[in-house]
């Protein structure tokens, strides 16, 4: 057993299983949904690159009482009675934050990654104002201006892409748009981009045409607090992050700045802008999470992330299959179809019917529609909390490789070889 692994702990004399915790619902209905999705999470090999395995503790907060707090506001201004523990829950929860990303504000209420990004917009913009962000086939998210997304419909939305040979930001593009457009806000970051971005070009650039730059981390927030990746303080005026990708907290966001103007701003944009009752169930484990993050052993599971990644892809190189720039520095990479008969759609159904768990990918210059697609995202994060390692790499791209190449062929041994790995690194 690997040191990062969650592994069950001893509670009261037994032995408390995190993973099985549905056992003890009354409500038998959902408690049967719940329990098959524990099975599915425990036979599957995990590759979504966004995904994770939480800790007991993490889990344990997150199903907590906290849930049944309402505390709108902010620790010590509270709109609501009764918040003096809630408030000592959301303060440790800021410090923390504050701590593990080296900034001097935080705000740790946002739901989700999505609602973290609309409030820097809030924060920062008007409608109609200009901004600059990644294109979605580049590996952009949909909150970065994306046309079906709100930040495409009420802001004046403008996308850079990637190199069409390098797949590399293409950073001459970035500062063209930037001059042509002058927007207020640039974005910096990315979900399904496989390589290192340079914080301080973008930052330079931002300069030059006096925008705010906005880094987000969702991704790659993991890598960046154990130096995997590096860090965009103090090239961004704003950074957001999911707290449930690499950085394996609950499913959430946070904004953070070291501006005192801009932290003034973003907390007003989250509360009362765009959010009633912050979820106190969620920040304290997010807390728990920033507290996890900031170990050694963290440290080294985010390295064994990093180096399965570099494993996977150059199994999958070597079997001929061509990768979104060629191959990884992160957590991820992209597997290329363009060209061939296989569509990502495909693909990942495929894999799935061999209980390898995928998500279908846009790739830069896609001649697929986004339901189709001409590439495959994998992530090495949620495997690696599991326990594996570099020599297992070698197996799941042999089995990856079986699939794809037979996809009318039996599926029974791939299955079996499956479970062997699932039931080698137990999730607990
Ligand atoms: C995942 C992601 C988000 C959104 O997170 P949600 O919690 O799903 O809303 C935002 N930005 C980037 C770059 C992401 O990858």
């Amino acid at each position: 057993m690997t040191q990062w692994q969650n592994t069950p702990q001893e509670h009261n004399g037994v032995m408390h299983n995190a993973y099985q915790t549905h056992h003890t619902m009354i409500d038998t209905h959902m408690a049967q949904y719940i329990a098959a999705e524990t099975k599915r999470q425990q036979d599957h090999i995990e590759l979504i690159a966004s995904e994770n395995f939480v800790s007991r503790d993490i889990l344990m907060a997150a199903g907590s009482i906290l849930t049944n707090k309402y505390a709108e506001g902010y620790p010590g201004k509270r709109y609501y009675g009764g918040c003096e523990h809630v408030d000592q829950v959301e303060q440790l929860a800021i410090e923390r934050a504050k701590s593990l990303f080296g900034c001097a504000f935080a705000n740790v209420q946002p739901h989700s990654g999505s609602q973290a990004n609309q409030a820097v917009f809030l924060a920062l913009l008007k409608p109609g104002d200009g901004i600059l962000g990644m294109s979605m086939d580049a590996g952009g998210h949909l909150t970065h201006g994306a046309p079906v997304s709100l930040t495409g419909k009420w802001f004046n939305s403008v996308s850079y892409g990637v190199n069409p040979s390098s797949h590399r930001v293409d950073m001459d593009q970035v500062r063209d748009l930037a001059k042509k457009h002058r927007p207020k806000l640039m974005i910096v970051g990315a979900s399904s981009y496989p390589r290192v971005l340079n914080f301080k070009e973008f930052r330079d650039i931002a300069d030059e045409v006096g925008a705010f730059l906005l880094a987000d981390v969702a991704h790659i927030s993991g890598l960046i607090v154990t130096g995997h990746h590096p860090h965009p303080f103090p090239y961004a005026h704003v950074v957001t992050s999911t707290t449930h990708k690499t950085l394996r907290g609950p499913r959430g966001g946070i904004v953070l700045t070291n501006d005192e103007d801009l932290a003034k701003k973003i907390n007003t944009a989250v509360f009362p802008g765009l959010q009633g009752g912050p979820l106190m169930h969620v920040i304290a484990a997010k807390g728990i999470a920033f507290q996890e993050a900031s170990t050694q052993a963290f440290s080294k599971y985010i390295g064994a992330v990093c180096d399965n990644a570099v494993a996977l892809a150059s199994a999958l190189s070597d079997l001929g299959y061509a990768l979104v720039s060629g191959g990884t520095d992160n957590h991820l990479l992209v597997m290329d179809f363009s060209g061939s008969d296989l569509s990502g759609q495909t693909a990942q159904h495929a894999l799935e019917s061999v209980r390898i768990t995928t998500n279908k990918n846009g790739v830069p210059s896609d001649q697929r529609s986004y339901v189709q697609t001409s590439g495959l995202r994998l992530g090495t994060p949620a495997i690696t909390t599991r326990g594996f390692m570099v020599s297992d790499m070698e197996i799941i791209a042999q089995c990856i490789h079986q699939r794809l190449g037979n996809l009318d062929g039996p599926v029974d041994d791939l299955v079996k070889q499956v479970e062997q790995l699932c039931q080698k690194y137990p999730l607990n």
